[in-house]
């Protein structure tokens, strides 16, 4: 698992998609333009504001400190400008204050902006993002892992949110103050404006090769700590085994081991780092001095070398200022590419995934299905996850309100066959049909509303016993709850909690046992009222009397219906109108439970040991399994 947290599991994604960051603006941008609009030009007005006093400064030494040169403004009339130094000085200081003030007011407009449109364009990506994502076929998720999944809605959308505001934000600074500082200092004193800007597109230059030094580590760095909290993730998880096995030291030593190679692929990041700020400050800082050397020079005994003209001491006070100033966003550069690359390949995953044509075809305008009877019919169905085909040739009908058991050993398809029914994926080859309707020509929805479902383990969301019973009939009143939960035999112990129906349950509620949990979701199956109804190992996980009590409100449940059931204890399907028994994906033998007894094959022995009248199955039946179990691990790696 380690070694595949460095590789870009939507890598096949991110490929399809060119132009992420365009789209994204185009897609997503477009539908902000006044919070941009409001964001961009606040930001110019804002920095242009910022560089204001320090112009004001060097004005006011030369001409009212110093006296050195008159009193005027850049674009402003000399003659609309005082006179008395009293005057120049006051006007002065009001520009100054009214440079902070309205510095202040852009500058709060450039925040709400920037952070405006980017956290709407990342709440809608995120909600977008995962509207596609639920929609996509199971095949999907069966090859992702959840933390992948989880990795494109948050660290990828977080992603996008730094680059659409703190990215854009230092975007907008640099290229103000790159051209209004340049352009100040240009228009002051050109040839000190050059001696003084030196250094910006070297400090451009160098930190865009720390970051493409620095980028691989950071890639190292993500996979060790990935590797790390898979391997905290695990132990937490498999902490009974490790006590009972006495392994303790054993996982001491691998979380020592994983841990170390964070701490050292981490440090090896820190190193490089702490290595480029000095050496940043240190081009900076020679860059100064040599302005300080060549302006200080200039002023005190004229110009020098091919240098010529004169420069004042607020000239040259102006240029010590703000050359500083255009350093650090200058430092930023790197950076800002760097957010601009990693938003890129994060659009693209978002984009790509959201391209994702896993979706099971459906035709918009298909009909709903129509169910009067209840027919199931599986025509020569075959069908396989990947290339290699799971279930072959499954050819059988259901009559109306009929029960179609199917058994045979762990991974002969029985599960899969039934996935089909709910349309999770499509045949390969073959038709379901349902009163004569094909399963792909009429809309999901209705398909799925159809049926109900009952699986061997029942997920449930967190949240109170009414909800999870009523998930999916969210127009079920109290007193039809309460009626499904009686009929699954859940009302007794769902009183017994906490706060009865208002218990909460699920990820971090009340724990409930294997056996509760399926009988609330028994008893919304029994809300749904589904015309099929699919029951996946449905009485696997409780004690004999449990299993009599679910078994009793089954037998009711599915009276009326046409109904598919999975079970392991032959037992409870023995009075089904049909019994399938597959094996390697094939039905083997067909029938009632007589006939099938009479035959004398699998199920018969599959019975005889589950009755205890034979101890085990024969040789040739338990040399199958096994073969298959290894074939089954072989294609689990
Ligand atoms: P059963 O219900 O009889 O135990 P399943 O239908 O669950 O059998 O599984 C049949 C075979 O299909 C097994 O070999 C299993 O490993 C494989 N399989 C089940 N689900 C998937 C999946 N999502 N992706 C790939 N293979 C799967």
């Amino acid at each position: 698992m380690a070694a595949h947290d460095d590789d870009d599991p939507f890598e096949e994604q991110r490929e399809r998609v060119d132009d992420a960051i365009l789209r994204l603006f185009r897609e997503y941008g477009l539908s902000h333009r006044f919070e941009y609009g409001v964001a961009l030009a606040a930001s110019v007005f804002a920095r242009l504001l910022d560089l204001l006093p320090t112009i004001m400064l060097g004005v006011a030494i030369d001409a009212i400190l110093l006296g050195t040169t008159g009193f005027s403004l850049f674009l402003v009339p000399d003659a609309w400008l005082p006179t008395s130094p009293d005057g120049q000085f006051a006007l002065s200081a009001t520009i100054i204050a009214g440079a902070f003030v309205f510095g202040t007011a852009f500058h709060w407009l450039r925040n709400w902006g920037w952070n405006a449109s980017a956290q709407h364009i990342t709440h809608d990506v995120r909600v977008d993002t995962y509207e596609r994502m639920q929609r996509l076929g199971l095949e999907f998720f069966s090859d992702k892992q959840t933390g992948e999944l989880m990795s494109i809605l948050s660290n990828d959308v977080n992603q996008l949110e730094r680059f659409l505001n703190d990215g854009l934000n230092s975007a907008s600074r640099l290229l103000v103050m790159m051209f209004g500082v340049a352009g100040v200092l240009l228009y002051l004193n050109w040839q000190l404006a050059l001696v003084a800007l030196l250094p910006a597109p070297l400090i451009a230059g160098f930190t865009y090769a720390f970051i493409r030094i620095i980028r691989p580590k950071y890639k190292t760095m993500r996979a060790t700590v990935g590797a790390l909290n898979s391997r905290l993730e695990n132990n937490l998880g498999g902490i009974q085994v490790i006590k009972s096995s006495n392994t303790e030291r054993y996982e001491d030593d691998r979380v020592d081991d994983a841990s170390y190679e964070y701490y050292d692929a981490n440090w090896d990041a820190i190193w490089t780092r702490i290595k480029f700020f000095p050496t940043l400050q240190l081009i900076s800082g020679l860059g100064f001095v040599f302005t300080f050397v060549v302006g200080g020079y200039w002023v005190f005994v004229g110009p020098p070398g091919p240098l010529y003209g004169t420069l004042t001491i607020g000239t040259f006070v102006v240029f010590i200022t703000l050359s500083q100033q255009i350093i650090w966003p200058m430092a930023q550069f790197g950076q800002i590419i760097n957010m601009y690359q990693r938003a890129d390949a994060s659009s693209a995953r978002i984009f790509g995934l959201m391209d994702e044509t896993g979706m099971l075809e459906q035709d918009v305008d298909a009909p709903d299905l129509a169910i009067e009877e209840g027919r199931v019919e599986y025509d020569d169905v075959t069908f396989g996850y990947d290339e290699e085909p799971i279930v072959e040739d499954i050819d059988f009908v259901v009559e109306p309100g009929d029960t179609c058991a199917l058994v045979g050993p762990t991974g002969a398809g029985k599960s899969t066959v039934l996935k089909l029914l709910l349309r999770m994926y499509d045949v390969d080859e073959g038709a379901i049909r349902i009163d004569g309707q094909d399963l792909r020509e009429v809309s999901l929805r209705s398909v799925r509303q159809s049926i109900g479902y009952v699986s061997q383990d029942t997920f449930l969301f967190y949240g109170t016993v009414r909800e999870n019973i009523a998930y999916g009939t969210f127009t079920a009143d109290d007193e039809e709850i309460v009626e499904a939960a009686k009929a699954a035999e859940a009302h007794e112990f769902i009183t017994d909690l906490p706060a009865g129906y208002e218990t909460m349950v699920g990820e971090r509620g009340v724990k409930l046992s294997g056996g509760q949990r399926q009988r609330i979701s028994i008893a919304r199956a029994i809300l749904k009222d589904p015309d099929v109804l699919v029951l996946d190992e449905a009485t696997s996980d409780v004690d004999t009397e449990t299993e009599m009590l679910i078994q009793r409100s089954l037998d009711e449940l599915t009276e009326e219906r046409t109904t598919f059931a999975i079970a392991h204890r032959l037992s409870t399907i023995k009075d089904a109108e049909t019994i399938l028994v597959l094996e390697d994906g094939r039905i083997v033998e067909r029938g009632r439970h007589e006939k099938l007894l009479e035959n004398g094959g699998l199920y018969a022995h599959l019975w005889g040991v589950q009755a205890g009248e034979i101890d085990e199955l024969p040789e040739e039946f338990i040399e199958r399994a096994a073969r298959r179990t290894a074939r089954t691990e072989a294609g689990d790696d």
